[in-house]
């Protein structure tokens, strides 16, 4: 017999576990579907600063496992599994997983986003020895130091001129000699004394001694390389929505689902939260909001 459920939330990162601790604290039955292990991508984080309550700091794995387990107390399940396919107008709302069809009142759909990367050879290996993602988490590691920013979106000149703040000096390395940034940043990172612009420029080459120490950059025009000794390498060059399922649901032009501070999307009883759902900020902090706020609307939603 198929299994139903009056919420499924699909992704157990921070969004995810916040949701299913607020469903099942509230009595609903939850089923919370992850494909990899409690806590998404913030598993892969070493220290986490910016979450309050751990004047010590945490670090990622730890904090999805506790997120899990604060949600499990109140009797939400985890199945780990990979969601195929999703029907979110069916009432119920019917979600595939493996041979298994689940069925779901509400469905939450936490499901993340991930960095884009530049495809260099170890760049996976050297997450967290130098090479990051997240400047607003990562950036207070590099004071007094010297970083290379990757991009040229608003992502990159903000991620600059955050780090223009702490680091001795930025250096923005972007492949072509225009931004797609507002006209505000680019005037802001000109008028910054200590960021570098290096334009039509690429990184060819990560350079380590255990961790990162510099780079070799290539000039996409001229052919011509150097090596710019550095201490840390940040890449802002977007973000990827895992939003592929979700066919039925408006997304917007980045693909990321398109749901307000209510987190309703454009389907009845199906709510988008944390880093999947269109939003200016994305960190631990703003998700875990978006987890409750989506018990809140399903709640309501479920009474009528
Ligand atoms: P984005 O606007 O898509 O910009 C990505 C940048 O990375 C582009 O400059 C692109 O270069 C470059 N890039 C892409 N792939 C690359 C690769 N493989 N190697 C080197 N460079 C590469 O992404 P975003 O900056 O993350 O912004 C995403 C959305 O969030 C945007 O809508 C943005 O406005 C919004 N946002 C807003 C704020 C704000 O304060 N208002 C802050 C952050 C983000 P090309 O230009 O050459 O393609």
């Amino acid at each position: 017999m198929e299994k139903r459920y009056q919420m499924v939330i699909i992704g157990g990162g921070p969004a995810g576990y916040t949701a299913a601790l607020y469903g099942a604290r509230a009595g609903l039955s939850v089923l919370v579907i992850e494909k990899m292990g409690p806590g998404g991508q913030m598993a892969n984080t070493g220290v986490i600063e910016n979450y309050p309550g751990f004047e010590e700091g945490i670090d990622g794995f730890s904090l999805g496992m506790k997120m899990q387990q604060g949600a499990e107390r109140f009797g939400a399940q985890t199945l780990y599994s990979e969601v195929s396919m999703v029907k979110l107008a069916a009432n119920p709302k019917q979600i595939t997983v493996g041979a298994e069809c689940i069925l779901a009142d509400t469905v939450v759909i936490a499901t993340g986003a991930t960095p884009r990367t530049l495809g260099l050879t170890d760049e996976e290996k050297l997450i967290g020895k130098g090479l990051h993602y997240c400047a607003h988490c990562d950036g207070r590691f590099y004071k007094g130091k010297r970083v290379i920013v990757v991009g040229g979106g608003n992502s990159a000149l903000t991620d600059a001129l955050y780090l223009s703040q702490l680091a001795h000096e930025v250096h923005l390395v972007h492949r072509r000699d225009t931004f797609r940034a507002e006209k505000i940043y680019q005037d802001a990172v000109k008028a910054a004394k200590n960021v570098v612009f290096h334009p039509y420029t690429e990184i060819k080459e990560l350079i380590t001694e255990e961790k990162i120490c510099g780079a070799v950059l290539k000039n996409n025009k001229t052919e011509e390389e150097g090596t710019l000794h550095v201490d840390g390498v940040f890449v802002s060059i977007g973000r990827k929505p895992a939003a592929e399922l979700f066919s039925e649901l408006e997304k917007d032009e980045n693909g990321y689902l398109v749901a307000g501070e209510d987190t309703k999307t454009s389907l009845d009883g199906v709510y988008a939260v944390g880093d999947v759902r269109q939003k200016p900020f994305r960190q631990i902090v703003t998700a875990v909001s978006d987890g409750a706020v989506a018990v809140h609307e399903a709640q309501k939603f479920l009474a009528r």
